[in-house]
């Protein structure tokens, strides 16, 4: 068949050659050994965690070595996508410190672009356009029933399953039954002519797994789809290409298809880049090991990290020491050293799932939080409640002095430096009772009592207390014992060991008395401090609302 009449009947009106995209995306100037690396997702609006992983791994190749990175849009199909699912993609990244040196965002067109597969339609055309001329692509007119009927064939024959070789019937049409059809509008897909053999066999060196031999591809997938849009594979294959990427970085699930993607990057005469496809993160579920699921696991998304108040520190070297296992023993040996002074490198990854572990990642971001200042603690919990608790947020910017003693109160509390807060939600649930409003406090609370103090004694205790607030005074624990001792309490807590008996309790009980009815809680830190920051009146708000409850 003469292939260029065809190539003509399919795209009549398309002039534009492989030439010159060529010339129109040139090779990038770049220094030897840099890598052009890309995230390449589809709009859904749900960033797994795996697609962070990925992102980071892609965005730290590049910038190690002086490269660039790029976000590239995979929106070929419009069923699965959402508004505004790629600001949610730049956002997200952002919120994880990845910025892209290119992209579909203001300021990030760089000559690429276009950036987004749905505005590339033509690029890929080109592309197939050639490909049909040289023979090795065909319209195929099958319909969803005839490929059933192939498939039902193959299964009882035990055949390999697709379209292919003597299978592929639209491959012996000839030009005058194509035009036929074309012209009477029956729709049709365009589909690669796979020149492979099913006995040959390809070698791929994996930069993590070493060689790997697979079989030649000899499917003759779909290039594109009956309304001109690209397959995956086919975009890939052509955007990587003149985008300029040498470095794909991508889930190990694409492995399977890296013949296929071979064998169209040598058919359009296009340099392959690097391959680097990386496991999936893993959970642990009983004694059995399974992917991270965006069903099951809250912890599956990546927004989870940031919406729980995980400093973005935390994730980030948790995620390298998953990438890396070489990384946790660097960062020991120079505690000093930022993150990005650490060089990731290919045959430290893991080679099968990559084990993500919620306990460690709140150890890890325990030890980050307990090398973060006052103020840097102050400044990342504001950033973060302003998004994610805005009661906190309001309690803070009202009070600001109070807001800065509750982040000392916490941060001082004891000898040793703290390491009890693994993300801010958890200093927040410590500090309810500072920052709720006074309503939200008495639908939340529920009171520690311990069952040794009776109702009476509860109610005397916190009567006399709420009569005497000695709330402007350092003198506050001599005031308690006094006010205690007519009630019974015993000020001297070795006396009170050596006799209990002979007194209703000790200074510690009315201490934690008071303590409970102001917050709830039998332990807090220094009563005095918190009740200056609540201030007189809640103070005695909390109190009435205690007795109320008695
Ligand atoms: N859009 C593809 C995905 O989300 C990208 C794979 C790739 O990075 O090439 O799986």
């Amino acid at each position: 068949m003469d292939q260029n009449k065809l190539a003509e009947l399919i795209f009549p009106n398309l002039t534009g050659t492989v030439a010159e995209l060529e010339v129109r995306f040139p090779k990038r100037n770049l220094p030897e050994g840099a890598y052009v690396t890309r995230f390449a997702p589809s709009p859904t609006g749900y960033m797994h965690i795996g697609g962070l992983y990925a992102a980071m791994i892609s965005s730290r190749f590049a910038s190690q070595t002086g490269g660039a990175f790029y976000l590239r849009i995979e929106d070929t199909d419009k069923k699965r996508e959402l508004e505004g699912g790629v600001d949610e993609i730049i956002q997200s990244l952002a919120g994880y410190a990845i910025a892209f040196d290119e992209g579909p965002f203001p300021g990030g067109e760089k000559g690429y672009g276009p950036y987004k597969q749905s505005e590339r339609k033509e690029i890929y055309q080109i592309c197939v356009k050639e490909l049909m001329r040289a023979g090795f692509a065909y319209p195929c007119f099958c319909t969803a029933k005839e490929l059933e009927q192939v498939r039902k064939e193959q299964e009882e024959k035990k055949d390999d399953i697709g379209y292919y070789g003597a299978y592929a019937s639209c491959r012996n049409l000839t030009y005058e039954q194509i035009k036929e059809k074309v012209d009477a509008g029956v729709p049709y897909v365009v589909r690669l002519k796979s020149p492979g053999k099913e006995e040959k066999h390809i070698v791929y060196t994996d930069p993590i797994r070493g060689k790997i031999e697979m079989p030649e591809n000899r499917m003759d997938i779909v290039l594109l789809k009956s309304d001109g849009i690209p397959t995956y594979h086919f975009a890939h294959v052509v955007d990587d290409h003149f985008m300029r990427t040498n470095l794909v970085v991508r889930g190990d699930e694409w492995m399977a298809s890296y013949p296929v993607h071979k064998q169209m990057f040598d058919l359009c005469g296009f340099e392959e880049p690097d391959f680097l496809h990386i496991s999936p993160i893993m959970k642990m579920d009983g004694t059995a090991k399974r992917k991270l699921s965006k069903r099951k696991d809250p912890e599956a998304g990546a927004s989870y990290y940031l919406e729980q108040g995980f400093p973005v520190e935390s994730v980030r070297e948790y995620l390298l020491t998953i990438a890396n296992s070489d990384y946790e023993e660097w960062h020991m040996k120079n505690p000093d050293k930022k993150e990005e002074e650490f060089s990731l490198s290919f045959h430290k990854m893991p080679v099968s799932g990559a084990l993500f572990d919620l306990i460690k990642l709140k150890n890890v971001s325990k030890e980050i939080i307990a090398g973060f200042s006052i103020a840097e603690c102050e400044r990342k919990i504001l950033t973060w409640a302003k998004e994610y608790e805005p009661d906190l947020y309001q309690f803070a910017d009202l009070h600001k002095e109070q807001f800065q003693e509750t982040i000392s109160l916490w941060k001082m509390s004891g000898k040793k430096v703290r390491k009890d807060v693994a993300k801010w939600s958890d200093l927040i649930q410590m500090f309810d009772y500072l920052y709720q409003p006074q309503e939200k406090f008495e639908q939340s609370v529920t009171y520690e009592i311990d069952e040794k103090y009776t109702k009476d004694q509860l109610r005397e205790a916190v009567c006399a207390y709420k009569k005497n607030l000695f709330l402007d005074t350092d003198q506050w624990f001599e005031q308690m014992k006094a006010l205690g001792e007519p009630m019974g309490y015993c000020p001297n807590m070795k006396e009170y060991k050596k006799n209990p008996e002979a007194y209703r309790g000790s200074i510690s009980d009315l201490c934690t008395i008071v303590r409970v009815a102001v917050t709830g809680h039998k332990n807090s830190p220094d009563l005095y401090t918190i009740m200056k920051v609540l201030g007189e009146e809640t103070v005695q708000r909390r109190l009435d609302h205690f007795l109320e409850q008695l």
